[in-house]
């Protein structure tokens, strides 16, 4: 049993995800993505894939990426 960080349910299931050393604990990806996925630097989205970083900026897509002047993105993959 495990409380999750962003809800504070009590889960059977409850999951761990480690970043930069720093381990958190969630019931749900939906929770998980709340609490550690970036958003969009252009339209404020929560970035769930790979999204396209610039500079330590991150944005959703070549099209949010171009409304900064970013130009010339490619997938990070
Ligand atoms: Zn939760
Ligand atoms: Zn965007």
């Amino acid at each position: 049993m495990a409380v999750c960080d962003v809800c504070g349910n009590d889960y059977d299931k409850a999951f761990q995800v480690t970043v930069a050393g720093n381990t958190r604990t969630f019931d749900s990806f939906e929770c998980a993505i709340h609490a550690l996925a970036p958003r969009c630097a252009t339209c404020g989205v929560r970035i769930i894939g790979h999204g396209l970083e610039s500079d330590g900026t991150i944005f959703c897509c070549d099209h949010c990426a171009k409304a900064e002047g970013v130009s010339n993105l490619r997938d990070r993959v």
